[in-house]
């Protein structure tokens, strides 16, 4: 059930962040597009991409929002993060620095977005099993040390995309409602 833009009940603001390359621009394309682009990038600017859902019976937009390259210039603003009810910080499970610089996106979210703000761990590029450097466990152990929803998704296969953004809406609304 989707594409009721005539009545939306609500609409929530997500932000994914994460070190350059992890794949979030393909995420956010895998979930509001089904799609995956093999040469994306170059393209500065896009600020967000929407779809809209139902949950538990109510029509919810979700507005995602890329960082369209800024965390390379660390110029994330504030404005980024203002309004934002959910988050998703990604890291690439084949670069082992792109996960330990996860406490840092956690403390940015921490200094500027909502106290309130539901936070999901993604580990990206779960379809390059054979390149890992990041184990599960060490993730699982970090989300729940953190409070921080987690799972491992491919925006190249699309596995565990719809289920981690989903529940992440979910979760927006069982705080908000
Ligand atoms: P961003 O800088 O975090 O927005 O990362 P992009 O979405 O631009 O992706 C960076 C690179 O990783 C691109 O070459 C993508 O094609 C690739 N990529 C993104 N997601 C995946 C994935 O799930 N699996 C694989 N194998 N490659 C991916």
């Amino acid at each position: 059930l989707e594409n009721h833009e005539d009545k939306i009940d609500y609409v929530f603001k997500v932000v994914v962040i994460g070190d350059s390359a992890v794949g979030k621009t393909q995420l956010l394309s895998r979930f509001t597009k089904n799609e995956f682009c093999l040469d994306s990038k170059s393209t500065i600017g896009v600020e967000f991409q929407t779809r809209t859902v139902t949950i538990k019976g109510k029509v919810v937009k979700a507005q995602i929002w890329d960082t369209a390259g800024q965390e390379r210039y660390r110029a994330v603003t504030s404005a980024y993060y203002r309004g934002a009810l959910g988050a998703m910080i990604v890291y690439d499970i084949t670069k082992r620095p792109t996960f330990d610089h996860v406490a840092r996106w956690v403390e940015e979210l921490r200094a500027h977005a909502d106290n309130s703000i539901v936070i999901t761990l993604i580990g990206n590029k779960a379809d390059l099993m054979d390149q890992r450097a990041v184990s599960t466990e060490d993730a699982v152990e970090f989300a729940e040390d953190q409070g921080l929803f987690f799972f491992e998704t491919s925006a190249l296969s699309g596995e565990n995309v719809e289920k981690a953004f989903l529940r992440l809406l979910e979760e927006i609304y069982g705080v908000i409602s």
